[in-house]
């Protein structure tokens, strides 16, 4: 009982930190966490959640760690398996949780701004308090056997070193839980998704990367689950007027994606891998793909990795037992990629799409070590602001730049690609990849808003069409592409629709995708949005027709088993009505945004600077409007496949 209290207790300090940060937090995707958790289906699954995989994971891990306090103690103290005390048993057990614990926040020290308190001690002198702390016991426990001073060393480190294997033990083990489904084909189409990599960080942080690299690549809409929609053939213009959560319609009726049927049909077996489910929606859903694995259901997902980050022993381990690896602060960076490539071994079409740089990105110590003299910083002030009535007065006056979340952001984006780079380059001489076409690209970039010169919010996506949000990483390799690393990047603009059209050629004709296919099919880039409010973000100069984040959030409802819906007032058809549109053509990106008085501001860029604001009328911007209807359904894959 003594070492399963020790683990109940260590569980329920860190679950009151866990209250304590939701009812405390400011803002961000932690106050709408902290609020969907009074929902009904999310109190049930939390309760499940604890009761029936938290907790008893403590209390095992408790028990392991106890059973190797015993076994290595029974070696240095005669009769001590059955001489200990309670007292022993819980307090050593304990020290131990504490010790597994301290190894995983000395491995990822940013997660400690999850604990009030201790967020608020500077890294220099919270890791050492910490570790006398936890070592306090256990030193005074083997000296009062009085062993001798060899002895006692022997039988401290030894423990250590014996607890050690349980934080660790997970990223050594290899990964079998979930069977791939096999399959005789080589691959001929492998799809990367990095979500929110930004093009002009993913271009510099691959160029070790074999190759061509597009620099000037849009998507269609910035929200990952719809632009993914669209790459599987999904109506465009459906798929343009959506938010995160699926549309109630989508639950109902036949599969609404052409490609991934066709493929189904010809034997490709698609296979799609996501290392954070929440916002693919793909649960509950009638698809055809051959596979689709996540590590839980829809929007389940958020809710375990923000949970995970406060349990980090649990969290450690979840990536190994999961159905796929996740994105809490402790997944290895390449697990879920080399999983997936894993996986899709036997499959013609293999893809996956990674959220290891979502918000809040807490970096590792490796990462750290890039920012300077970090140890001098608190775990509080790596947290990035999210909203601009955070950044007070005070605050932006005691602004440390250090801490800057696109420098962080870039960090962990370089991190992930260096940690990608050998398996990248590697598959040109794997046979099931070698002569896939293999894509790396974003479903979107990510926009920094600034709220003084200094002061920049934690990143966001989907919220409105410009150059961060609708720029892109895009990097080919395999048949008629660069096999080699510094060729120069070519220029032609590319829409994530060249990608579909290439996909639909490559299932048509039995070819590969050529360069052809994704350089001289769309010489302008359509874009639209409904987009959100930015008030949270920046003081626009006037008032454009946008959806607010509240409404948008009351008319979506939370089920169990992970699914969740929106429930539109209108057809996707009438909201398409008051859509910002966008042109991206080379460099240059042409924003439309209308005006709730009627008429648009035509917002032009070259790269990500801004060059002009114009207004145009009602009537320009309904041309414009029906232009890029046009050019989204030009080439409907529905032509070629059929409904
Ligand atoms: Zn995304």
């Amino acid at each position: 009982m003594a070492p399963l209290g020790a683990g109940l207790i260590f569980f329920l300090l860190l679950a009151v930190a866990l209250v304590l940060r939701f009812k405390f937090a400011e803002a961000g995707l932690t106050v709408f966490v902290g609020r969907s958790l009074l929902v009904r289906p999310v109190k049930l699954f939390i309760a499940r959640f604890v009761l029936t995989l938290l907790l008893p994971f403590y209390l095992i891990i408790a028990l392991t760690l106890w059973g190797m306090a015993l076994a290595w103690g029974n070696a240095f103290i005669r009769g001590f398996s059955n001489t200990w005390t309670a007292l022993e048993g819980f307090l050593l057990t304990f020290a131990a949780l504490g010790w597994v614990h301290l190894c995983l926040w000395w491995e990822v020290p940013s997660t400690l701004w999850l604990i009030p308190g201790l967020r608020r001690i500077p890294f220099w002198l919270l890791l050492p308090v910490l570790l006398v702390a936890v070592l306090a016991y256990p030193i005074h426990w083997a000296w009062a056997h009085r062993l001798g001073r060899f002895k006692t060393i022997g039988l401290v480190f030894g423990l250590l070193l014996f607890w050690f294997l349980v934080p660790s033990a997970p990223k050594h083990i290899p990964r079998l839980l979930s069977p791939a489904r096999g399959g005789g084909d080589q691959a001929k189409i492998l799809i990367i998704g990095m979500d929110g990599l930004r093009e002009d960080v993913g271009q510099a942080a691959t160029t070790r990367w074999v190759g061509t690299s597009y620099t000037n690549a849009y998507t269609v809409i910035p929200a990952t689950r719809l632009l993914w929609h669209i790459l599987w053939g999904g109506d465009p213009l459906f798929y343009t007027v959506g938010h995160a959560a699926p549309a109630l319609e989508e639950y109902s009726g036949a599969p609404m994606l052409p490609l991934v049927d066709a493929a189904d049909r010809m034997g490709w077996k698609p296979r799609f891998y996501i290392d954070d489910g929440g916002t693919i929606g793909l649960v509950g859903r009638k698809l055809n793909f051959d596979d689709v694995l996540m590590p839980a259901p829809g929007w389940e997902n958020f809710v375990n990795s923000n949970l995970s980050g406060s349990f980090p022993i649990f969290a450690a381990w979840e990536n190994w037992a999961r159905a796929f690896p996740t994105t809490n602060p402790w997944a290895p960076l390449d697990a879920g990629l080399r999983e997936a490539l894993r996986l899709g071994r036997g499959s013609k079409w293999v893809m996956f799409h990674s959220c290891l740089a979502h918000v809040p990105i807490f970096p590792r110590r490796e990462e750290l070590a890039r920012i300077p003299r970090w140890w001098t910083l608190t775990p509080e002030s790596l947290e990035p602001y999210y909203a601009r009535e955070q950044v007070t007065p005070n605050r932006a006056a005691h602004y440390d730049t250090r801490r800057d979340p696109f420098r962080i952001y870039t960090i962990r984006m370089q991190a992930i690609m260096k940690a990608w780079e050998p398996i990248w380059n590697g598959l040109a001489r794997d046979p099931q990849y070698s002569n896939a076409t293999r894509i790396l690209f974003s479903d979107h970039g990510e926009r920094f808003y600034h709220v003084t010169d200094e002061v920049r919010l934690g990143g966001v996506h989907g919220y409105n069409l410009d150059p961060w949000e609708t720029r892109i990483m895009l990097k080919v390799a395999g048949p008629g592409f660069a096999a080699q690393t510094g060729t120069p990047a070519k220029l032609d603009t590319v829409s994530v629709l060249s990608i579909r059209d290439g996909i639909a050629h490559a299932l048509s004709s039995g070819k590969s995708i050529s360069p052809e296919d994704l350089e001289k099919s769309y010489p302008v880039a359509p874009m639209r949005y409904q987009c959100l409010d930015l008030s949270f973000f920046t003081k626009e100069p006037a008032e454009y027709r946008v959806m607010e984040v509240s409404s948008l959030a009351q008319s979506t409802s939370i089920g169990p088993d992970g699914i969740w819906f929106t429930r539109y007032e209108k057809s996707a058809e009438e909201r398409a009505e008051d859509v910002t549109i966008a042109w991206g053509r080379g460099p240059q990106l042409d924003v439309i945004r209308p005006l709730k008085a009627g008429g648009a501001h035509r917002y032009l860029y070259d790269g990500f600077d801004l060059t002009s604001v114009k207004t145009i009328d009602e009537d320009a911007y309904k041309a414009e409007k029906a232009k890029v209807k046009a050019a989204l359904t030009a080439h409907s894959p529905e032509k070629t496949f059929g409904k």
